[in-house]
């Protein structure tokens, strides 16, 4: 009897997926690298929307210099269900992070449902990095990206590469040339922290309407002094009580 029932908790994606970290902020304020130190932790799971949406997607938003990448919210359903239903019933996730996810309220909405009926005691917690634009700036004219190590599907990779401390030009893994980042271009820049600045109004809105408050992260420390802090404050809040 209690076996059927851990059987039918475990599906129900009760006993494994326990949190869900979304992280948000505007670009180059360290959402990836935050969320691939945290991810390094077993059990630990990292979402990215766009390596679970089709090619022929990802292509067609890319063309588009109005659209900056943006996807459709059908393809983000179902992507991000499918995803959550794998997480669910693989049985050794216990957390997700999500990076750079939401980017909208209807996404947070969607996040929140799927959530609710695939792992209805995931617990989700939403952080907001910010730095200043000094600080941004920086990181834009720094970060680079591996086109060999990071197969991207349409070639834009965006996963920070790690430079060759003998030759800063070049990857440490496989010594290619690094490239900065297709989006980081000035004008796609701009565009893109404009839109973040105006769908981060009605994310948190959408957030604060179900009860859930967003912890606001200040990340122009070292990403490790930030990935500390997260892990202390996530701690102490999920003391049980
Ligand atoms: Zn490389």
């Amino acid at each position: 009897m209690v076996v059927t029932l851990k059987k039918a908790v475990r599906k129900r994606g009760v006993l494994m997926l326990k949190r869900a970290i979304a992280v948000i902020g505007p670009p180059a304020v360290g959402k990836t690298t935050l969320t691939m130190q945290l991810g390094q932790v077993p059990g630990r799971q990292i979402f990215r929307l766009r390596e679970h949406v089709p090619k022929t997607i990802l292509a067609a938003t890319a063309t588009s210099a109005e659209q900056l990448g943006w996807i459709d919210d059908i393809t983000v359903t179902r992507a991000l269900q499918g995803y959550i239903e794998s997480v669910v019933s693989d049985d050794t996730t216990h957390i997700v992070l999500l990076d750079n996810f939401p980017g909208n309220d209807t996404q947070a909405q969607l996040l929140l449902s799927i959530l609710h009926k695939s792992a209805p005691v995931c617990v989700v917690t939403v952080v907001e990095l910010a730095a200043d634009a000094a600080t941004i700036q920086s990181r834009v004219r720094e970060r680079r990206v591996c086109h060999r190590c990071e197969r991207d599907p349409i070639h834009d990779p965006r996963l920070p590469a790690v430079p060759n401390p003998a030759d800063q030009r070049r990857c440490s893994r496989c010594n290619s040339v690094l490239h900065p980042r297709r989006g980081d271009a000035p004008r796609l820049l701009r565009a893109r922290i404009q839109r973040y600045e105006r769908a981060a109004i009605s994310i948190r809105e959408a957030f604060a309407g179900v009860g859930i408050e967003i912890l606001q992260l200040e990340s122009n420390r070292p990403p490790e002094h930030t990935a500390c802090e997260l892990t202390t404050r996530l701690a102490i809040r999920s003391t049980p009580s």
